[in-house]
């Protein structure tokens, strides 16, 4: 059932890679300020629900909704969607031969048409704020992974985006890095960001996630508040997931 409050709205979705049924019959709401939280194990699904709410994949059968608003199938208007769905991947995926202040506000000057010095203003406001504004003049390779990583947060909230995927985004980094980026990760939730983030750290789920969805096998299995999905999981896919994990 969609209602106002919705996001974003997926409603019966069905996807095939050949014979892989990869998204099997997903029903799945997320509400404005809403922080959910996909885990599951490798090869489930998770990192294709994503591409299909930011329209990087097509959808075989079924409705995904973004405010209301079906996806766009092409065109300027996918390209607004794609603005309005910010996307942080596993790799960092900044543009090597553009400067940190280049990378963020690229967007903004080309999609949203913002005047540049208006479009630097808000960069060096948004890299402050990821704590790498000293870093705007530089290159992305001279920056650790943390710091790139914080970068593409900011390059995604350049465009105002209304919610924000998370694909797996400290999985690439070093440990003593991924404090650095779950932290601006929670900040962003405290701030009302409506977020969907794959991931694997408990800690961030029990601290800012208000749902968590497990998936396996292409389809969600279980959905339950953080704290009863890791004390008190139900199925037996989630408690051998878990017992790996944990
Ligand atoms: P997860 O992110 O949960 O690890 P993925 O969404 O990446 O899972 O992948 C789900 C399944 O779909 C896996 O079996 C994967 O090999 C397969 N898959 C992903 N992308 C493609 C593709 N472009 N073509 C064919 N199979 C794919
Ligand atoms: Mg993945």
């Amino acid at each position: 059932m969609t209602s106002q409050s919705d996001l974003v709205t997926l409603e019966g979705v069905q996807k095939w890679y050949g014979d892989l049924h990869v998204l099997q019959d997903i029903n799945l709401s997320i509400q404005r300020g809403e922080v959910l939280v996909v885990i599951g194990p490798s090869g489930s699904g998770k990192s294709t629900l994503c591409r299909t709410i930011n329209r990087l994949e097509t959808i075989d059968e079924g409705t995904i909704l973004v405010d209301g608003q079906p996806l766009p199938q092409e065109g300027k208007a996918l390209a607004a969607h794609r603005a309005d769905v910010g996307m942080v991947f596993q790799s960092f995926n900044l543009f090597a031969h553009k400067t940190i202040l280049e990378n963020v506000t690229l967007g903004p000057i080309k999609v949203r048409k913002q005047p540049k010095a208006e479009a630097e203003q808000k960069a060096k406001e948004l890299l402050d704020r990821v704590g790498v504004g000293h870093q705007a003049a530089k290159y992305p390779a001279q920056l650790s992974g943390g710091q790139q990583q914080r970068v593409a947060i900011a390059r995604a909230l350049a465009m105002d985006p209304k919610v924000m995927l998370f694909d797996e985004p400290t999985s690439a980094l070093d440990p003593e890095m991924i404090k650095e980026v779950l932290d601006v990760m929670v900040d962003l939730a405290e701030r009302g960001m409506t977020m969907i983030v794959v991931t694997h750290e408990m800690g961030f789920a029990r601290t800012a996630a208000n749902r968590v969805v497990f998936m396996a096998d292409g389809a969600i299995v279980e959905e339950a508040e953080p704290e009863t999905f890791f004390t008190n999981p139900q199925s037996d896919r989630a408690k051998d997931f878990l017992g790996k994990i944990l």
